[in-house]
């Protein structure tokens, strides 16, 4: 028997139920007692990552549980505003007026003393095609913060110092 055939087959012991998936309204709630200091530093536009005792990870975003050492996370520690791009990829929408393709950018960032990366906007203006693996960016606040994630409005790229590196040349 071939395995689509496998697949189709109808099972006399199954049962159907009427449901739907409101995936727009997902909900998902947690805790955030201890990450408060966390949202209060954004307001402030100051990071903090939070470092594991266990495994000296430091997490940006803050995390409940650390997934290598099964234990909460407790040490504070300020982050620089800097960072990398530590790897990114686009999905392309077509231009409703010329139908042409445009790369909608999905890059993350590892902030510099963080262990971890997460998914941020880069400044608009930046090309997609000039964004690069090590790319060195900074963190452009909102003027006015709230307490969330998104008080960072982008990340801007910022001059790479090694950019403009000679290379290396082997003695002869
Ligand atoms: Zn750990």
């Amino acid at each position: 028997m071939g395995k689509l055939e496998y697949i189709k087959k109808e099972y006399a012991r199954t049962r159907k139920t009427e449901g739907k998936w409101y995936l727009s309204s997902y909900k998902y709630k947690f805790n955030t007692t201890h990450i408060v200091p966390f949202f209060e530093m954004l307001k402030q536009k100051k990071l903090m990552g939070l470092k594991c005792r266990g495994c000296n990870t430091v997490y940006f975003p803050p995390k409940l549980v650390c997934g290598k050492c099964l234990i909460q996370p407790d040490k504070w520690v300020p982050l620089r505003e800097t960072g990398v791009v530590a790897t990114f990829t686009a999905t392309y929408d077509k231009d409703p007026k010329t139908g042409e393709l445009v790369p909608a950018p999905i890059t993350a960032v590892r902030p510099d003393g963080a262990d971890t990366i997460f998914v941020v906007e880069l400044n608009p203006k930046i090309k997609f095609s000039d964004v690069y693996v090590g790319m060195p960016v900074k963190v452009k606040w909102r003027e006015t913060t709230q307490g969330n994630l998104g008080d960072i409005e982008y990340y801007d790229r910022i001059e790479d110092p090694t950019e403009n590196m000679p290379l290396y040349k082997m003695e002869e």
